[in-house]
């Protein structure tokens, strides 16, 4: 009997933890627990369960009273935690601030509430936006020539220039008010993405003023002046923006900058006005050398007190012209030798005026929180765009080259080892362009992703270099030897741009996704910390105590229902769908559970040393950014109508994303620096061991050869890229060509089966096909079509080459351009 109410009492406890019982919950367990043993083995018969039930169930008692659980407990916890909490700077607490949390905390969570994922509303554009995609954008792409841009006038031609101004490409986050199109985050990071994949050097200068800048700032911040003066002009090219941070003592440490600005009078427009006297040194600032408006980031110092801030007013934001007396620009940096324009910019003693800078004088000082606030939504969609982009477009070209070039009798494709990095491409087409999307979306719909911002912007620019490695290997010397019909060098050549800016990826990595997350989505985390830090003890630990509550019930909760989760492979966890993807959403929530176990056992050991422990702190970062792709994965199958032609892709993503999670898992318990909680972690995660495999050759394969032909799966893998079927254009003839193989498919397997029983001579070539026409085997109509694929394939097998005065006249071009 007494083993049987034990049983009962044993999965009441469990329940208590999964539902993250109050403590109170837990002592009355206990104590009636206690109590029933007592019973059945008689009142008399204090046996030792009856003690261990007891004591414990008495403490959580009394622990339930907040007065009495302070008293004992966690105001003792309160001043530790305080005494050993750094203080938080400004800086690093307007960054936290920055932003909103949405599906992350959900991750963060262990707990996802699907909903919360799946009611996001499925990526669209409007009429308008679909317009402009159609339009001028795709106009534009067929105006930009690559390598003319980057190899002949290291810049855009001066038309293109003026098409993007002319049509509002620089103005497209500036609402229509003030004369911008005001489009959506999903139409800025289509828009860009199409142009990118054409020319990162076009797609750079089109995200930048679209992105984190003067157009942005001034719609948030800017006054009714700043706004009338500029914002009509920055939206239709009259006006070409920079903004400066980044300065040679200040790069990931951006807050470190030396440029300051003084509060003093001066001498403007002829009138002595109070204004600010500047002193910089930027570096690396995008169109900077074409900007005729600067935005400046400085420290603001106001010895006189003459605003009233005090007189360190912190950092501050001002917008120059770039005419304006003492300013230094127009210089050139040649950043991976792209041609988008970069350069350095300075002023020594520049007085401007105190209404330049932006928002007024209300916003001196809050410089950091704006760019940091600016930046969550950003980097959530320039980056990613371009980085999607890229994936998608080596996918298409990829996929065409190795169907059309052949190589031991056939197509390289066909052969497994080239199927291994196509079939990574797809993968990564389907799973980036989900989250590309998903995250955009979010966007329209007012979320601030900072964390999720950061995890994507260094998840897609890795992915990039990496998928443009794959199509570089695939495409052996083609893809090496660089000149104008090369359409894959400029890329690679660029991946190192798109890793440092908007935040270098190792710093984003393993410094800022994990700790933001933890303390931002983490349910309590944030909370005692901010309690930790209120100056006022007493509210402090008021606040303190309750989340300590909290936090304690959901440690319990996740000890649980990690180990159970586990235990079952995650075939008891939750679903919001019946179907084929039922279990890779159990199995997410599975893992979520468990990196919401790990997770908060890793920022309760290490606490402040997780800046420090910075290897661990970027696994957990991987594990939560696998765990948001393959979120995004499944909710990109759901929004492109549940098609049963992807669901293999799906289902390798989601094999490939678990092995990768429970590797990074390991690698965390390999080297967690305490060894009893290593052990515990371990059991809790895997107490069956490890299982996930990751996707098989078998299924790889398939998903490499579906590519190797035009189809509704490869349209679907490479939407909204630029597609030309133009033999004339550097892409347009592979699509050209691949049509063409295509439709000599047939013919020229009748050709080999002749060439194998000895009836032609010799391999694939123009006397071939005529010795095969001679003999019947084929007719001049059939002969026609093969010998179209034939010369098609040639061409796009041909590489460039140059004289040796052609590249000697191109390294006196550069030097030209280096001196103006
Ligand atoms: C082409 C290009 C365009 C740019 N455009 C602009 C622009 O328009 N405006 C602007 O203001 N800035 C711009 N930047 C600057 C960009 O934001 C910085 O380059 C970036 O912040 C990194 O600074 P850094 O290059 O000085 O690297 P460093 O700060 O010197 O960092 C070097 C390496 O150390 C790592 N690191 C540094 N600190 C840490 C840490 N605590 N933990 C772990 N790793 C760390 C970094 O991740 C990086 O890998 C641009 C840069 C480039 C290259």
């Amino acid at each position: 009997m007494t083993l049987l109410m034990t049983l009962i009492f044993i999965v009441g406890f469990v329940a208590l933890a999964l539902f993250e019982a109050k403590l109170i919950f837990w002592g009355l367990a206990a104590l009636a627990y206690a109590a029933l043993v007592l019973a059945l083995n008689g009142a008399l018969s204090l046996n030792f369960v009856a003690i261990l039930a007891f004591i414990p169930g008495a403490v959580f008692l009394l622990l339930s009273v907040p007065m009495i659980r302070r008293l004992v407990l966690t105001n003792h916890i309160y001043k530790a935690v305080k005494s050993i909490l750094p203080r938080v700077s400004r800086t690093e607490q307007e960054a936290l601030d920055a932003g909103t949390v949405g599906w992350d905390a959900e991750l963060f969570s262990g707990r996802p509430r699907w909903n919360k994922l799946l009611d996001i509303e499925k990526p669209h554009l409007t009429e308008e936006e679909q317009a402009f995609l159609d339009g001028p954008t795709e106009e534009a792409c067929k105006m930009i020539d690559d390598w003319d841009t980057r190899h002949n006038r290291a810049d855009m031609p001066e038309e293109v220039w003026q098409f993007l101004k002319d049509n509002g490409f620089l103005g497209m986050l500036i609402s229509k008010d003030h004369g911008g199109l005001g489009f959506s985050a999903q139409a800025q990071s289509m828009i860009v993405s199409k142009i990118a994949g054409r020319s990162i050097a076009a797609g750079i200068t089109v995200m930048v003023p679209n992105s984190l800048g003067p157009g942005e700032l001034l719609e948030k911040y800017g006054t009714k002046e700043q706004q009338d003066k500029y914002l009509e002009r920055l939206a239709t090219g009259k006006e070409v923006p920079c903004f400066a941070l980044t300065a040679p003592h200040a790069g990931s440490d951006a807050a470190g900058m030396r440029d300051v600005g003084v509060v003093c009078e001066g001498m403007h427009e002829g009138k002595k006005v109070l204004g600010v006297k500047l002193n910089w040194e930027k570096r690396y600032i995008t169109l900077g050398p074409v900007a005729t408006l600067l935005g400046l980031a400085f420290n603001l110092y106001d010895p006189e007190n003459r605003l009233g801030k005090g007189t360190n007013v912190g950092i501050t934001l001002a917008l120059i012209p770039t005419d304006h007396e003492g300013v230094n620009i127009g210089r050139r940096h040649y950043p991976a030798r792209s041609a988008f324009m970069n350069g350095p910019n300075s002023g020594k003693d520049v007085f401007i005026p105190l209404d330049w800078i932006i928002g007024g004088t209300e916003y001196c000082g809050q410089g950091w929180r704006m760019l940091m606030e600016c930046l969550s939504t950003g980097r959530a969609i320039s980056l990613p765009a371009i980085g999607t982009v890229s994936i998608k477009q080596a996918l298409r070209v990829t996929s065409a080259y190795a169907r059309i070039r052949r190589q031991f009798g056939i197509s390289i494709g066909m052969m497994e080892g080239v199927a291994e990095p196509i079939a990574r491409l797809v993968k990564s087409a389907y799973m980036f362009e989900g989250a590309r999307a998903t995250t955009a979306a979010m966007v329209d719909e007012g979320q601030k992703p900072s964390v999720i911002s950061a995890l994507l912007k260094y998840r897609t620019t890795d992915a990039m270099r990496e998928r443009i490695n794959d199509a570089m290997d695939v495409h052996g010397g083609r893809a090496v030897c660089d000149g104008p019909s090369n359409y894959l060098f400029s890329g690679y050549q660029a991946t190192p741009v798109a890793i440092t800016v908007e935040g270098a990826n190792i710093l984003t990595r393993t410094l800022i996704t994990f700790a933001q997350g933890a303390l931002r989505a983490h349910p309590f985390l944030y909370k005692e910390i901010s309690a930790a830090q209120n100056d006022n003890v007493a509210e402090g630990q008021k606040a303190f105590d309750k989340a300590f509550a909290g936090h304690t019930g959901f440690m319990l909760r996740n000890i649980l229902a990690s180990f159970l989760h586990s235990l079952t492979f995650g075939r008891f966890a939750s679903s919001p769908r019946n179907g084929p993807t039922k279990i890779y959403y159990q199995r997410l929530h599975r893992y979520a559970q468990n990196f919401a176990l790990v997770g908060d056992w890793v920022v309760a050991f290490l606490g402040g040393d997780l800046k420090r422990k910075q290897r661990i702190s970027g696994r957990m970062a991987d594990i939560l950014s696998d765990l948001y792709l393959m979120s995004t994965t499944l909710k990109r199958w759901e929004d492109d109508g549940a098609i049963a032609d992807d669901l293999p892709i799906v289902q390798a993503i989601a094999e490939d994303r678990f092995a990768a999670i429970e590797h990074s898992f390991d690698q965390v318990f390999n080297n967690f620096p305490n060894p009893a909680l290593r052990v515990l972690m371990r059991f809790l995660v895997f107490p069956l061991g490890r299982r996930a495999k990751g996707s098989s050759d078998r299924e790889n394969y398939r998903l490499a050869k579906a590519m190797l032909r035009h189809s509704e799966q490869r349209d679907r893998l490479t939407r909204d890229i630029f597609v030309s079927f133009d033999p004339n254009d550097r892409t347009g003839i592979l699509e050209d060509t691949l049509q063409k193989v295509e439709e000599a498919e047939e013919i020229e397997k009748r050709f080999i089966r002749a060439l194998k029983k000895g009836e032609i001579a010799r391999r694939l070539d123009r006397d071939a096909i005529d010795d095969a026409v001679e003999k019947g085997i084929l007719n001049d109509n059939e002969a026609g079509i093969l010998r179209a694929a034939d010369e098609a394939t040639d061409k796009v097998i041909q590489v460039d080459d140059f004289s040796s005065d052609e590249l000697s006249a191109d390294r006196g071009n550069r030097k030209n351009v280096a001196a103006e």
